[in-house]
């Protein structure tokens, strides 16, 4: 496998995480190459451009040390920076500084690792595209008698316009952008590099009107469905890293067409927090004076998920010490979230109610009103599909 280094990856995890052998990090068909950081940023070009054609890994002792993310990714902007936290899901400050700093991805995940390693290096850039294709179109001449081979097939090729990552394919730059950029701020009232029509948001053009998979309707019903996902056992709560670092925000989002209320932000959990949820009661409905957005405030609680292996086999430092010190340490299986970004969001994180104070909220009112009204135990709704409020609301949508 072979990574130029401005394609490349740079896992950072503290000592214990990697052994001699990459440890907890070897990966099946990826050459590790593990190696402390250099603590003077003076010596990181050197460090990063001194290993092309490899994933690169740093192993940082002790302390996160943000400042070395800052000054590698003002060095080399398109490299890939994965902090590897044992409390990637559970940390929910260093979540926020890390991707601050630099990094694109937060996590422990080892199923997530793989994913983000086999999309980021699945984008090779237009000029292997076009010779993939010349290739391709030879050999199909060569089966057809002989005809003359077709040369080099002309693949038109774009920049990132986040990170000047150039000779992008369309479809590369569609998989690129969330991946590299959604915590950044969108690019407003800009060109679209592909098809140059103007748009006041980038990154929802690019996905919708770029998906190779042909494009998406922009279909908005002013129908909401949020929950408030309270974790049994600890009491911790299940929050969304926004996208476009708009800070944290609860699980949800519009309702589709055709779609339940509880399907819906089931849907919603799962796309924006990787969480399986099931709902179990009713906080509120709600709708402008205006009628053009109603919406519905669940409460839930996390279904358990299957692990990766390697983490079913090695606890996290955090569990470990939980039990140690007596806690009763949150089943894994309840703790797993989203790591990996995309389109929908940069992952999901588990919060205290008391936690909730000192961090970034994409909108205070409804994880400041709601969460601690579920951690003190205040009134929740049945479930009742027939309830009066439910059906003058919503007489259009089912409620399961
Ligand atoms: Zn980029
Ligand atoms: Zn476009």
């Amino acid at each position: 496998m072979s990574i130029p280094y401005e394609h490349g990856v740079v896992v950072f995890a503290r000592g214990e995480e990697v052994g001699a052998s990459g440890g907890a990090l070897s990966l099946p068909g990826l050459e590790l190459f593990s190696q402390q950081l250099p603590a003077d940023v003076a010596q990181l070009r050197g460090w990063v451009t001194g290993a092309p054609g490899r994933l690169l890994t740093a192993i940082v002792a002790g302390a996160w040390d943000f400042s070395l993310l800052v000054e590698l990714r003002r060095l080399a902007p398109a490299v890939y920076v994965i902090l590897w936290h044992a409390d990637a899901v559970e940390d929910a400050h260093n979540r926020i500084r890390a991707f601050q700093s630099g990094a694109r991805m937060v996590s422990h995940d080892h199923e997530h690792l793989r994913e983000a390693l086999a999309l980021i290096t699945s984008i090779r850039g237009a000029a292997a595209a076009a010779a993939d294709a010349a290739a391709a179109g030879e050999a199909a001449a060569a089966a057809e008698a002989g005809l003359a081979a077709p040369g080099t097939v002309a693949q038109l090729s774009y920049a990132c316009p986040w990170c000047g990552l150039s000779g992008l394919t369309g479809p590369e730059l569609w998989l690129h952008q969330p991946l590299y950029h959604i915590y950044e701020l969108d690019k407003t009232k800009v060109d679209c590099p592909m098809c140059r029509h103007h748009t006041s948001r980038l990154t929802r053009h690019i996905n919708l009107r770029h998906n190779p998979a042909g494009p998406g309707a922009d279909e908005r019903t002013g129908v909401y469905a949020l929950a408030v996902v309270r974790r049994p056992g600890d009491g911790k709560f299940l929050l969304v890293q926004e996208r476009y670092g708009e800070g944290y925000w609860v699980p949800g989002g519009g309702v589709d067409p055709g779609e339940s209320l509880v399907g819906g932000v089931v849907r919603e959990a799962w796309e924006e927090a990787g969480a399986r949820i099931k709902v179990t009661g009713i906080l509120t409905l709600e709708s402008s004076h205006r009628g053009s957005w109603r919406r519905i405030i669940f409460v839930a609680e996390p279904l358990p998920q299957p692990l990766p292996t390697a983490a079913a086999a090695a606890p996290s430092p955090s569990s470990a010490s939980a039990a140690a010190a007596g806690g009763s340490a949150p089943d894994a299986a309840l703790r797993r979230c989203k790591t990996l970004p995309d389109v929908e969001s940069a992952g999901a994180c588990w919060v205290t109610a008391a936690e909730l104070e000192g961090l970034p909220l994409r909108c205070v009112s409804e994880p400041r009103t709601w969460i601690p009204w579920v951690a003190d135990g205040g009134k929740v709704m049945a479930l009742d599909p027939a309830a009066p409020e439910l059906t003058k609301l919503f007489p259009d949508y089912p409620l399961m």
